[in-house]
């Protein structure tokens, strides 16, 4: 490759680089060439190698498609599916594309800026490159920047700390260890059951309790494969792309006070023996925009771990008391409140016992001194700005994104951000995707950032650039959707809530993918309002504000 011809650099080599790279390179024939900071591809899912790490989503969908091919001929093991089966999903797509050859592994982007006079990006590494393009697309993932919380003592303590988010590749070994985990959220619920399972002494130190419903994991059930998926394929996606959540399933559109109380707990009791999303889509449709339906499914919730957990003493903490059902990202599990039965099981509760310390032997909290071999911070990410910070990110007139996202982050279709031309986000800030299911997500941006390449290429158009009044009408539309929903109720990372400083400023779009996605194409058949679309020559300096 002639790296003086690049046309778009990508960063990352995740599902959002390897989709945009196969994409530009076989449908516009554009020069490309993707940063891995990993050695491998995989993304979130090179990183998160914890135990018990899968995905959310079903299996069936959690996939590109692109290739008909390639959907009829991979082949899940899982109801859900596992990380190492994600990654090697993930390896088989850049070998089946020949997508490597265009990816440097073990290569951070550590700078990006913008150059009026040439209208390139010029792109520094951790390895002494310095390379151009016309187009800058970051896939660097909206939970990728780990979350280790600022505790004094932790460079004092003698035994081993790992966050979820960049796991050992040789895995660890927790057999006889004392094992203290920090966190009960998604990574928490998932990994907490196995780590008991492997440890002496598990210690969970939680913050917030949290509403989590039994995942039903299991082998994919092959006749429902078969016979409804595969055949149907096209039509479960196109489904899927004009969903709420990216999903091919019709949501429940009763409301929880359509059936009596005992009708209401029959469908409670199903949806908890389903297991999965399904129990708050497939119930009522009012779980997750109503407070007092909520309430019915959060009583339901709260009285399992009542039945769930032996020791009174641990179900008050385990209690989610504090925030609504689905307020914070819904959460599935496999044993998680069963684990709290084991005797070598321990649960604090931060409000009461706060951590004060971390020492050469463990933890020190406000009343007690606990000794591990083993500290786990399941404590989360910098999401969805986190990851854009790490790099220096320079706009029009020396702009820079940090400066200009200070009062968090601002962007048109989350896409795109003002003063930063050429530059395209996949699942930026103002998206929907970190609500959804996320492969239907990436490839709708994937897609949308390709044809307006496509087209600004054959109108002859050079920079392509949000404008600042559709960017903070985006911005406002993004938080009077939010600002209806039941999100705000509750301290979350979608809010930046769990970064001390992080200003609060509700993130992702919350209108649903499938009316994102009608937006988007309608922008797109309008010539794209909203972007100022413009030839290039030197004299192309102006800032807009
Ligand atoms: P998370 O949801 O942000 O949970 C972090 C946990 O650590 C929370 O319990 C939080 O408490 C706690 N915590 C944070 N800072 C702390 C501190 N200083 N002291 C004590 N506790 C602290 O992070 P995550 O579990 O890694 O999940 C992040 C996101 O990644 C998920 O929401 C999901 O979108 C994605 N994910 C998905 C899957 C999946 O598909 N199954 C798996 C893993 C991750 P508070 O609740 O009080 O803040």
């Amino acid at each position: 490759m002639n790296e003086s011809e690049l046309d778009a650099i990508v960063i990352g080599a995740g599902f959002s680089g390897l989709g945009m790279l196969h994409s530009l390179r076989e449908e516009l024939g554009l020069n490309v060439k993707v940063f891995e900071k990993g050695s491998g591809v995989g993304g979130t899912w090179y990183w998160n190698r914890y135990p018990g790490a899968r995905c959310d989503s079903e299996s069936y969908i959690y996939c590109f498609s692109f290739s008909q091919e390639l959907l009829q001929d991979w082949s899940w093991s899982g109801k859900y599916p596992e990380q190492p089966e994600i990654l090697s999903y993930l390896e088989h797509v850049a070998e089946r594309f020949d997508l490597k050859r265009n990816i440097q592994f073990n290569t951070t982007v550590t700078a990006a800026s913008y150059d009026e006079e040439t209208n390139l990006w010029h792109v520094e590494t951790d390895q002494g490159d310095r390379v151009s393009a016309r187009y800058l697309i970051t896939g660097i993932g909206c939970i990728s920047t780990g979350n280790i919380p600022d505790i004094p003592g932790l460079d004092s303590f003698q035994g081993d700390w790992h966050h979820t988010g960049s796991w050992p590749h040789e895995g660890v070994d927790f057999s006889g260890k004392k094992v203290a985990v920090i966190g009960t959220g998604s990574s928490g619920v998932q990994s907490i059951p196995v780590i008991a399972d492997q440890c002496a002494e598990l210690k969970v130190f939680q913050r917030t309790a949290q509403f989590t419903i039994p995942a039903r994991h299991g082998s994919i059930d092959q006749q429902f494969i078969e016979e409804e998926v595969k055949p149907n394929y096209a039509e479960l996606l196109e489904k899927a792309r004009w969903s709420a959540g990216g999903i091919p399933v019709d949501f429940a559109k009763r409301s929880a006070f359509d059936v009596n109380d005992s009708e209401r707990q029959a469908i409670y009791e199903a949806g908890w023996k389903e297991g999965g999303h399904r129990f708050i889509f497939g119930s009522f449709g009012d779980i997750t925009s109503d407070l007092k339906s909520n309430a019915t499914a959060s009583d339901f919730i709260r009285s399992k771990i009542r039945e769930i957990v032996q020791d009174p003493l641990k179900v008050e903490k385990l209690l989610p008391m504090d925030h609504p059902l689905g307020s914070k990202r819904a959460l599935i599990d496999t044993n998680y409140f069963d684990t709290y039965n084991q005797e070598h099981v321990d649960l604090i509760d931060l409000n009461e016992d706060p951590i004060e310390s971390i020492t050469a032997s463990g933890i020190q909290t406000k009343s007690h001194s606990f000794d591990f071999d083993i500290i786990v911070f399941a404590t989360g990410f910098d999401a969805m700005t986190g990851s854009f910070f790490k790099m220096d990110i320079t706009g029009r007139q020396g702009r820079k994104l940090k400066d200009d996202w200070s009062n968090g982050p601002s962007t048109y279709l989350g896409l795109q951000v003002s003063n930063f031309p050429n530059m395209f986000m996949i699942t930026g800030p103002g998206s929907p995707s970190v609500l959804s299911n996320m492969p239907v997500s990436i490839e709708q941006h994937i897609e949308w950032i390709k044809d307006f390449i496509e087209y600004a290429e054959d109108k002859g158009i050079d920079i392509i650039e949000a404008e600042p009044e559709a960017e903070r009408d985006w911005g406002k539309h993004v938080n009077e959707i939010a600002e209806k929903t039941l999100y705000m109720q509750a301290n979350s990372w979608y809010l930046g809530a769990n970064i001390p400083g992080k200003p609060r400023v509700f993130m992702p779009y919350a209108g649903g993918v499938g009316t994102y996605r009608k937006q988007c194409v309608e922008i797109a058949k309008e010539g794209y309002p909203g972007f100022h679309l413009s030839k290039h020559d030197s004299l192309n300096v102006a800032v807009a504000d």
